[in-house]
């Protein structure tokens, strides 16, 4: 297969790849795009999105990135289904396989491959998703004011969600595995000092049961006892962490220990020139369609201040050979 060189190269279709697009596409980088396995992202995996600006009516997830898809496709980006297999950051342009078959040189490359919510692997989870069961609670909780809903999970961002859930649900159970919380001890004392927060300790998640259609309960099994018992919520929220989709990224690019590509403060620059990161793969704080998106944004106009630059400087250089 012929290799081929292209401008500007953008790793990822959820709300960060396709507004770095529609960006791209409008400065004339003649952007492609390619859009992994899940077409769309994160956000393909919901149903109602009810706090992205411009529907006021809220949306459906996969509606919504539809949408996204139409309007840089509008501008004329090369949209193609495909994965990025593996990179060479080492020369430039460059260097990435696509589907391990075909190499494509490119002057700037915009990384917005997100990341997956950590799951408990149950098959009522994956039933319930969306109809009750989620993996974010600022995205969901919102639907489940005044109600009993459960959290799994002893981390830090475990912690925060449940304070976060506590101030909208009427009370909020958190099923933790071991004798106590993982999260730092500042979090640790909101989580109990939150009184509509109940701490399950010793717990772990069975099955989460419904009528078909909603949740309706978890039934939860004491791990030193043995005993079960049933909870009646109607919401569940997983929080046991996320694992950023940068895995081909890792002998080229800096990260923190859990693979979030690190960029520059205030801009998507990596480490690497040329290279930028946007969206959820370089965000563990934020994680919002709203926030991959601005990043998009950024990464775009970040490749092409970089490639004018660029172009800048060669036209310099070959006009101080010709003198
Ligand atoms: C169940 C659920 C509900 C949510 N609800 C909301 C909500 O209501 N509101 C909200 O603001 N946020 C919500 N979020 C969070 C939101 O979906 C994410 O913050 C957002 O999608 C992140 O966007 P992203 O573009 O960074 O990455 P993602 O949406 O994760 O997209 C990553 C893209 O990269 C692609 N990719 C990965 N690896 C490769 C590769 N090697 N080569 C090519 N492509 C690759 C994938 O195919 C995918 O298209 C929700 C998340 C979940 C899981």
């Amino acid at each position: 297969m012929e290799p081929e060189h292209i401008k500007c190269l953008i790793i990822g279709s959820g709300p960060a790849g396709y507004t770095a697009a529609i960006y791209a596409a409008r400065a004339d980088l003649n952007p492609v795009l390619y859009t992994g396995i899940q077409e769309g992202g994160q956000l393909t995996l919901t149903t109602e999105v009810e706090n992205f600006p411009g529907y006021p009516q809220g949306t459906q997830g996969p509606e919504m990135m539809a949408d996204f898809r139409l309007q840089a496709e509008r501008f004329g980006t090369d949209i193609r289904f495909g994965y990025a297999s593996s990179v060479d950051f080492s020369c430039r342009p460059h260097k990435v396989i696509i589907d391990e078959v075909k190499t494509i040189f490119a002057d700037s490359i915009i990384i917005s491959t997100g990341a997956s919510a950590k799951w408990l692997g149950l098959e009522s989870e994956q039933k319930y998703n969306g109809f009750g069961v989620s993996a974010c609670a600022v995205c969901d909780g919102f639907f489940f004011k005044g109600q009993d809903v459960a959290i799994v999970g002893a981390g830090d961002t475990a912690a925060e969600e449940a304070t976060y859930l506590a101030k909208l649900c009427r009370k909020v159970y958190m099923i933790v595995r071991k004798d106590k919380l993982r999260a730092s001890k500042i979090m640790q004392d909101r989580v109990e000092a939150t009184p509509n927060i109940e701490l399950l300790y010793h717990y772990e998640t069975e099955e989460i049961v419904g009528n078909g259609h909603v949740v309706e309960g978890v039934r939860i099994k004491h791990t030193e006892t043995g005993l079960s018992q049933t909870l009646a919520i109607t919401g569940f929220f997983v929080a046991i962490g996320h694992k950023p989709n940068t895995d081909i990224f890792k002998n080229w690019l800096d990260m923190d220990e859990t693979g979030y590509i690190k960029t520059q403060p205030g801009t998507t620059f990596t480490n690497v020139e040329g290279v930028f990161a946007s969206g959820d793969a370089q965000d563990k704080n934020y994680r919002q369609a709203i926030t991959a998106a601005g990043s998009g944004c950024m990464a775009a106009i970040d490749a092409e201040r970089y490639l004018a630059l660029k172009e800048h400087e060669h036209a310099k250089a070959a006009k101080a050979v010709a003198v």
